[in-house]
């Protein structure tokens, strides 16, 4: 029997599942094979990688991550299970190809689940629970059950039901806050009845699962952690079903930064440097921008941990002090993260300090008289703008930056779209020489086909890998900056420019 007695957490990583069912982040086969790569660079133990009796797809991208991700050295490789023999069938059969396989299972325990969802008294949960897990066994070794929407389940029930899915061979017993209800106190202390009150609990690793409709799943976690939960249940981002999941990056931060207070709780002396989880946390940044990239489910910008305000600065007074030195305003470092460096954002109460720290960084030494004249410029740009990019810092700097010689000129531009048509563009670019040049494409949208048809009369081998419009101003007639990035062989071309959002809205409209 295995004793998986643990002292320290266990990150079961369940973008590819739960994050999966936020509302528009579908992801294809090719985009969950990406993700899950990376997932085992970060170091996540266990990838649940969908649910594959739910559809081809999901069957397809289960057992490819199995065969791909799931190697010896790889991270255990997991797929969901409803109480039937048929998704416990199609689970084992696609996680089959991996070294590490689990099957994890669930059968709701709430009264307002058994009553209204599954039609089934609590004789039949106590009989199906333990049958279905012992089915998985016969597959795997590794089963993990969850009593579903367990925060709103009667804990006396509970405990039975747990119990006897254990002595069927469940090895992690996972405890869902399914619908995002409970409080830290709450769901604290329902893990401490669990490992109270079930009498064989050393047999399973107690796991959490929780949603952020009230935004408490992340504290709900780090109390069910002090009170034995050693399994947190996560997804990147936060991205899950409604408000989410709790957000990987946030949990393994609060442990790492955090480690001396929980310390205790895994029997350590609280200044033992040994971490609590085996994340590589310089892959948090990397992990958390390829996820919103590939599920177009953007991070906003004041989102711990990872948000492009995160680490950024711009009250003087905390730049200043940060630039003396970084821990007056700051709990952790931004490398920690695998940022490379302190993003100093610069806006118009932005120091000179900071910005010649700034300046230096991305390669220009001034001398005392121009940075005097640099920061004036600065400043101007500063009250128009919001944030100073490093490409307009560039361009005060080195005039020449803004005397490109034009090469094409854009003549002409003309896209059609709509709910049935296919975004078509056509463009008429005139070249150096003065010829005129016509071509059209069709794209994923007008941008995109805009972006096709200049690359077919350029003809230079290119590829956009953002268009994003942020506002710089508020209100009808806001001042919206557009970011367009390139890559072209292996580097990577930025324009950012000033155009009235009104005027977009007619191109998105178009
Ligand atoms: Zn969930």
């Amino acid at each position: 029997m295995n004793t998986p007695a643990c002292d320290r957490i266990i990150i079961f990583d369940t973008t590819l599942r739960d994050g999966e069912q936020s509302p528009g982040a579908t992801l294809n086969v090719e985009e969950k094979l990406t993700i899950a790569k990376q997932l085992a660079r970060l170091g996540v133990d266990v990838i649940e990688a969908g649910f594959p009796f739910a559809s081809p797809g999901d069957f397809e991208a289960v057992s490819k991550i199995a065969q791909q991700v799931g190697t010896e050295e790889g991270p255990t490789i997991c797929g969901l299970a409803r109480a039937t023999k048929q998704d416990i069938e199609s689970a084992a059969k696609a996680v089959s190809f991996a070294a590490k396989p689990r099957i994890h299972t669930f059968l709701a325990t709430s009264d307002i689940h058994l009553e209204y969802k599954l039609k089934k008294t609590r004789q039949d949960v106590l009989q199906i629970a333990p049958e279905m897990v012992a089915y998985a066994k016969t597959f795997v070794n590794d089963v993990e059950f969850s009593p579903e929407d367990a925060g709103r389940s009667d804990p006396e029930f509970l405990y039975q039901v747990l119990e006897r899915a254990i002595a069927a061979g469940a090895t992690t017993i996972n405890i869902p806050d399914t619908v995002g209800y409970t409080t830290p106190s709450e769901f604290g202390g329902l893990i401490k009845g669990i490992k109270e009150n079930v009498p064989n609990i050393d047999q399973a690793i107690i796991s959490v699962h929780g949603h952020n409709d009230l935004g408490l799943a992340v504290a709900n976690f780090l109390e069910a952690v002090k009170n034995g939960a050693r399994q947190l249940e996560c997804t990147i981002n936060g991205i899950g079903e409604r408000a989410g999941n709790a957000a990987l990056e946030e949990l393994v931060m609060a442990l790492h930064v955090r480690r001396q207070y929980f310390n205790p709780f895994f029997g350590r002396p609280p200044e033992s440097e040994a971490p609590l989880t085996q994340i590589d946390t310089r892959q948090l940044y990397k992990t958390s921008r390829l996820v919103s990239n590939l599920t177009g489910m953007l991070v906003q910008p004041n989102k711990a941990i990872v948000g492009a305000n995160a680490f950024a600065h711009e009250s003087g007074i905390h730049q200043d002090g940060v630039l003396k030195h970084k821990l007056t305003y700051e709990i952790m470092d931004a490398q920690s993260i695998g940022l490379t460096d302190n993003q100093i954002v610069l806006g118009k109460h932005s120091g000179r300090n900071a910005f010649r720290t700034r300046l230096k960084e991305l390669g220009f030494e001034l001398a005392d008289q121009e940075l005097n004249r640099a920061f004036l410029r600065f400043k101007e740009l500063a009250d128009k703008k919001k944030d100073v990019s490093d490409w307009d810092l560039e361009a005060i700097v080195n005039d020449e930056a803004q005397q490109v010689p034009e090469l094409f000129r854009l003549e002409h531009v003309q896209v059609s779209s709509g709910d049935h048509a296919r975004p078509t563009a056509t463009v008429t670019l005139r070249t150096p020489d003065g010829q005129e040049l016509t071509d059209a494409a069709i794209g994923t949208g007008p941008v995109d086909a805009i972006y096709k048809a200049i690359n077919r009369v350029v003809d230079i081998p290119n590829q956009l890998i953002e268009f994003s419009v942020q506002s710089v101003t508020a209100g009808i007639d806001a001042i919206g900056e557009v970011t367009i990035r390139l890559q072209h062989d292996d580097r990577i071309f930025q324009v950012t420019g000033q155009i009235p959002i009104s005027s977009l809205r007619r191109l998105m409209l178009m």
